[in-house]
């Protein structure tokens, strides 16, 4: 029978044999795996050569190897003292014998009786002449075999080994026999691809290793295509369904606003003001992610979009996601533009200033009647806020461009609203801004429905910023065994200021981490005693926030004691020291994003101090890619290898589409290349009207709001 992908995920894995009730719900317990479709794109952690497994005998200590045997006598031993419990087996192959040992896993006992064979993985060690292992891994055998095994991820707890998967994947594979191909046969010659029936049977019974390389290829690729194919349907649906506004560009207020900068503009920023611009200048609404490391000069950038519709005689909006940030954007762009007129809308012979104006929840209600009047009028030209701008009932009159600082923060949903916001039927040009950074491939895929610039140059002059890792035992940090005090004390002597960020607001009986709360008082009077000290964090009042914020800004205190709501877009060029307290609790974009507060002055010497273990997960990796770049796209590819794709996909693709085997590290060229064969495919026949069994696959791989968005629309 020859079948396509859509057919199997209507089918129950019941309808498999072997697999009864009881069965389909463990596999839906331990994997999600409904479907047969589920089964078959369950794929193997890696494939074992059992041709070239280690003896027992041959096994040197320190090896990290496979070995196969059989168990010949087993013991628990319970745990007392200092004395773990654990399961221990002594298991034999022809050639000798080895001790396995699993710590804290008495259970194991009823997985391993007496004569079970199984194939057990981990380090070789040996001891007085015995060898032994504590098995990071085990795989059960059904009968013996030879040739490649393909070893699966099991569930202990549902009691579902290799062997069983092996089993119903092969039951699976032998009902379906063919595939039914749905990529064109041009695609599949141009890179040399197998089949799909050789792809799903290469990969899960393969006779030779080449097999696996090809299989595994094509898998891969189909992968990213079906990705690639939704998020390009998606974006050249918004294009077609929403008509957009065709700015004037090359005005002369934007040039002007260009050469009066005190410094020329990278290559970087005219090529990214360059795209941003073919974009306002389409009828099709932008709708564009700006990525720049922290100090690559976005806001230039933004301001410049913004210009263009302000020429144009509409207006702009930049939104922030805090409303310290919102605060500063305004001073900034209101600095920008210092001095800038347009004409006037009732007189043309007149000119008047640029109006920039600033919304947040603490703008007075008088002051905000102001505003909305002026907006309605079209007298305001920039409109600076918090998201909240959009959700609320402000009404412009033409509003042109809009800006979005900090993506991660700014939803699908709030997008949409702003479509409401444009003038007439129009929608305004989006441009998205995020200082996290992350690799172009992933980009493609993360935010496969905009288009990207990438500012990948900081301007020229920046001293480097020191980082250095302060080491400390694991546990409870005492603040009085730093050494990294002094050094504040001594910036602070020379006129500078600095930040002391802990990962919690107060203390926690739950976790052993550093508060802000005890931080600072505990500093006060003890290791900075004597210096002006203030606290913030999230839970103070917008006003209190505020005033600490002002204060910190005009040197009247030195050193500020926080959590990570400084963390993004704080601009402070004073403050030359970053203490982060228990940097092992925070993410590599955190850490990015708050060493980026320091080394903002000209001239001025910066620190970053990272105080911590390094013992929490990926600490280690972290901690020391941070001392060794201030590179934004590097640390991200780091923090790509630490954590995998699964967290920077996060929200926006849950379930179906979840990459299962590709990898966007590993196989970024194939990210690139699907993406390509999406836009040729979509863009040749934008329903897909063409590519029937295509368009299919990828339904049944969307979820339910997606294939509503782009087929009942
Ligand atoms: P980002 O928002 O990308 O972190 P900013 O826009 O805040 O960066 O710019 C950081 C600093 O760099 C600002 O002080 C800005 O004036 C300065 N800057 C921006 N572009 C340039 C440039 N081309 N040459 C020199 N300095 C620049
Ligand atoms: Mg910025």
């Amino acid at each position: 029978m020859a079948v396509t992908l859509d057919r199997l995920a209507e089918l129950p894995v019941t309808e498999l044999k072997g697999v009864g009730p009881e069965r389909a719900q463990a596999l839906v317990d331990a994997f999600e795996i409904k479907t047969v479709l589920d089964l078959v794109t369950y794929y193997p952690r890696r494939h074992l050569d059992l041709s070239t497994m280690k003896t027992i005998r041959d096994a040197r200590p320190d090896d990290q190897v496979w070995v196969f045997g059989r168990v010949v006598s087993t013991n628990v031993v319970r745990g007392y003292g200092k004395v773990k419990p654990r399961f221990e087996a002594t298991i034999a192959d022809d050639s000798g014998q080895m001790k396995v040992t699993f710590f804290n896993q008495t259970w194991r006992a009823k997985q391993f009786p007496q004569g079970t064979e199984a194939l057990f993985f981990g380090k070789v060690k040996t001891f007085r002449g015995s060898k032994s292992m504590s098995p990071q891994e085990v795989d059960l055998l059904g009968e013996p075999e030879v040739g490649i095994r393909p070893i699966y991820r099991q569930s202990d707890k549902s009691r579902i080994y290799s062997k069983d998967l092996r089993a119903w994947i092969a039951s699976a594979l032998n009902r379906a026999d063919e595939f039914i191909d749905p990529v064109p046969a041009d695609v599949l010659d141009r890179f040399d691809f197998v089949d799909r029936t050789a792809a799903f049977n290469g990969y899960h019974r393969p006779q030779t290793w080449p097999e696996i390389t090809e299989a595994r290829r094509r898998l891969v690729f189909d992968e990213l295509l079906r990705l690639q194919l939704a998020l390009v349907l998606r974006k050249r649906t918004l294009e077609r369904r929403s008509a957009g506004i065709a700015h004037q560009i090359g005005g002369e207020l934007v040039r002007r606003f260009h050469g009066q900068l005190p410094y020329s503009l990278t290559n970087a920023q005219n090529r990214v003001i360059g795209e941003i611009e073919r974009d306002l200048a389409s009828v099709h609404p932008m709708h564009r992610l700006l990525q720049g490391d922290v100090g690559s000069g976005k806001t230039v950038v933004a301001v410049s979009a913004l210009l263009v519709a302000v020429e144009g005689g509409m207006q702009g909006a930049l939104m922030a996601p805090t409303e310290v940030l919102a605060e500063q954007h305004a001073l900034s762009v209101r600095a920008l533009l210092e001095g800038f007129t347009r004409s006037a809308e009732n007189n043309l012979f007149s000119e008047r200033p640029l109006q920039v104006d600033l919304l947040t929840g603490r703008t007075p209600a008088a002051e905000r009647r102001r505003i909305d009047a002026r907006l309605q009028q079209g007298e305001t030209d920039i409109l600076i806020g918090t998201h909240a701008l959009i959700e609320e009932g402000i009404a412009f009159k033409s509003l042109g461009a809009v800006v979005v600082d900090e993506q991660h923060k700014f939803g699908v949903e709030q997008r949409a609203a702003l479509r409401e916001k444009g003038a007439g039927d129009l929608v305004p040009d989006v441009l998205v801004m995020t200082a996290t950074p992350i690799p172009r491939t992933a980009a493609m895929t993360v935010y496969g429905d905009l288009d990207v610039s990438t500012l990948d140059e900081i301007p020229p002059g920046r001293e480097p910023i020191t980082t250095i890792w302060e080491k400390v035992e694991p546990g409870e940090l005492t603040l009085g065994e730093l050494t990294v005090w002094a050094h504040v004390r001594e910036e602070v002597a020379a006129g500078r200021q600095a930040y002391v960020v802990c990962p919690l607001i107060e203390e926690s009986e739950k976790l052993d981490a550093r508060s802000a709360e005890a931080t600072y008082e505990e500093l006060s009077v003890g290791e900075l005693a004597g210096l002006r000290l203030a606290l913030l964090h999230g839970r103070l009042t917008s006003a209190e926030k505020e005033k600490v914020m002002t204060q910190f800004r005009a040197g009247a205190i030195d050193v500020l004691v926080s959590t990570t709501v400084i963390e993004v877009g704080v601009d402070v060029p004073n403050a030359t020291v970053m203490v982060v307290l228990d940097a092992d609790r925070f993410g590599m974009a955190q850490l990015h994003q708050l060493r980026g507060r320091v080394g903002r002055g000209a001239g001025l010497k910066s620190w970053c101090y990272l105080v911590g273990a390094g013992a929490s997960e990926g600490g280690e990796e972290r901690l020391s890619a941070m001392v060794r770049t201030q590179d934004g796209f590097e640390l991200a590819e780091v923090d790509l290898d630490i954590r995998g794709e699964g967290t920077i996909m996060g929200e926006r693709q849950k379930g179906r589409n979840d990459l299962k085997l590709a990898s966007l590290r590993r196989d970024r060229e194939w990210v690139s290349k699907a993406r390509e064969v999406a836009f040729e495919l979509v863009d040749a026949d934008p329903t897909l009207a063409d590519h029937p069994d295509l368009l299919n696959e990828i339904e049944a791989f969307l979820d339910d709001d997606e294939r509503e968005f782009l087929f009942k629309g």
